[in-house]
């Protein structure tokens, strides 16, 4: 008999564990209670990258004249905004649906809940179905927080789910949660023309990142008229009188008046009501569900993946963590298993310019003593910067001093996103700089930055 496996949750998690399993021969049911894609594609990743790329196409054309050419300041149009929005996260959704219908993955619609360690139900528009399994695998994500002392009103108060776009384009907008989330909202807003403050609680925006990248990003939005409030905690995020703004006041005494305020300062794991406790699954004092390095629960038979397994909350992290769940599931992991290393995930923010990491951090080998070595190559010193016109950011990489085995490095400026995977790939396949220094990379182009900085 075909292992039966059941998943709750459509999100990035979720279909890929589906479409892998299926490919492996399971037969599997993935229950969604909203839209395939999940979260993802629909309030997170897709949406907001959308914007941050309209707004860099609004910088890009305010440089333009760096360029040789003339041009008018672009304007927005909400409308074609939305649409353009609506329009990826259509087609994306289909694409993922297309896969797992061509695998032979059955979709149910509806909200699912354990009703016991071998059974799952699902509410649904046809009514309740009871779906029995031989593995289960919990991909229900996450929400945005919010915290006690305000009210989001989805107008003035917002979340980050408010603003693809918001209903009305915010004249300024005070951001709290200086995290990779904040950052980024602060750089698509300012991008947009919008008067933007960030609530920063620490003394550095992007608390735990390298230090030197996040004093670029700080310089970048002063540079850029963003005001910072430093070591300032909020405390309370009221309306105006006129109803026309918001005032976010801090715990310091400071209170920053701006027409919007949206609120950037995490995330809420989705494990109420999904019935967790009926199949035994334990949940850790912070909500999520704990997990091995299978993304096993406590119960033998149930995965936890995505954000609900509180590792790293990326969706590219999530992916890769179901399809580990699928090999699992069809034991493969006793042939070709590789265990996910999360300390060399590459990760990305897509501010201006764009920051990106992977692996070993110079901080974090200092703080435990470990001896690296340090090269660092700015982009100034490359021929396609100059033909870019942004000579901005660098790259730099983290390597033993021993064997020249690459650990790790980060990237600021231009199409970091992209180049970051180099050092990943080398990062996980324990290259050295040797290997990246004989690889024959393209002229000209911003990777020529790479093969000096591993020189
Ligand atoms: C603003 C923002 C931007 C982001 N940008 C990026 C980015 O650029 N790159 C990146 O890698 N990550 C990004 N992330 C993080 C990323 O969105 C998440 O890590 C990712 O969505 C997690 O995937 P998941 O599969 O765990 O859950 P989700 O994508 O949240 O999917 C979970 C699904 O489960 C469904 N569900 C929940 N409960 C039930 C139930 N009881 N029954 C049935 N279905 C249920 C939900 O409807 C949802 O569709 C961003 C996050 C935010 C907030």
């Amino acid at each position: 008999m075909r292992t039966r496996f059941v998943i709750l949750g459509g999100g990035p998690a979720g279909n890929n564990a589906a479409t892998h399993a299926a490919r492996l021969g399971a037969e599997v049911t993935m229950i969604e209670r909203d839209l395939v894609g999940g979260a993802a594609h629909l309030w997170d990743c897709i949406p907001s990258k959308t914007m941050i790329a309209t707004g860099g196409a609004i910088s890009f054309s305010n440089r333009l004249k760096g360029m040789g050419l003339e041009s008018s300041a672009p304007s927005i149009d909400i409308e074609a905004l939305s649409h353009r929005i609506e329009g990826i996260e259509d087609k994306m959704r289909h694409n993922v649906t297309d896969i797992l219908e061509s695998q032979g993955v059955r979709i149910v619609r509806g909200t699912a809940r354990f009703t016991g360690p071998l059974k799952v139900e699902v509410d649904g528009a046809d009514g309740v179905e009871t779906i029995p399994f031989d593995a289960a695998l919990v991909a229900t994500g996450s929400y945005p927080r919010v915290p006690e002392w305000c009210t989001p009103d989805g107008d003035r108060i917002l979340t980050t789910r408010d603003c693809y776009p918001p209903k009305t384009f915010p004249e300024s907008v005070t951001i709290v949660g200086s995290g990779v989330t904040g950052v980024e909202f602060v750089h698509m807003f300012a991008s947009f023309g919008a008067k933007v403050t960030l609530v920063v609680s620490r003394q550095q925006v992007l608390p735990g990142k390298d230090p030197e990248v996040a004093a670029v990003l700080e310089q970048n939005f002063m540079d850029r008229g963003v005001k910072l409030l430093m070591g300032a905690r909020a405390e309370a995020i009221e309306r105006t009188d006129d109803g026309a703004g918001v005032i976010v006041k801090c715990d310091d005494g400071r209170q920053v008046r701006s027409s919007h305020a949206v609120l950037a300062i995490g995330s809420v794991p989705n494990t109420e009501g999904i019935g967790l406790d009926a199949a035994g699954v334990h949940v850790n004092e912070w909500g999520y569900v704990d997990i091995n390095h299978h993304c096993v629960t406590n119960v033998p038979n149930i995965y936890a993946a995505g954000d609900i397994s509180g590792k790293l909350p990326l969706s590219s992290v999530a992916s890769i963590q179901g399809r580990k769940v699928a090999e699992h599931v069809m034991g493969l992991h006793t042939r070709v298993h590789r265990h996910l290393d999360y300390d060399k995930a590459a990760s990305a923010i897509f501010t201006e310019p764009e920051i990106a990491d992977v692996g070993l951090a110079e901080a974090e080998a200092f703080s435990s003593g470990r001896k690296i070595r340090v090269t660092k190559v700015p982009f100034s010193a490359t021929a396609k910067a100059m033909i870019n016109d942004d000579v901005r950011g660098f790259v730099k990489i983290i390597s033993d001093p021993a064997t020249g085995e690459v650990l790790g490095g980060s990237i600021v400026g231009r199409h970091a996103a992209e180049l970051i995977s180099v050092i990943a790939v080398a990062v996980t396949a324990s290259l050295t700089v040797t290997d990246l220094v004989e690889s024959v990379l393209v002229h000209p182009a911003l990777s020529e930055a790479l093969a000096e900085a591993a020189d």
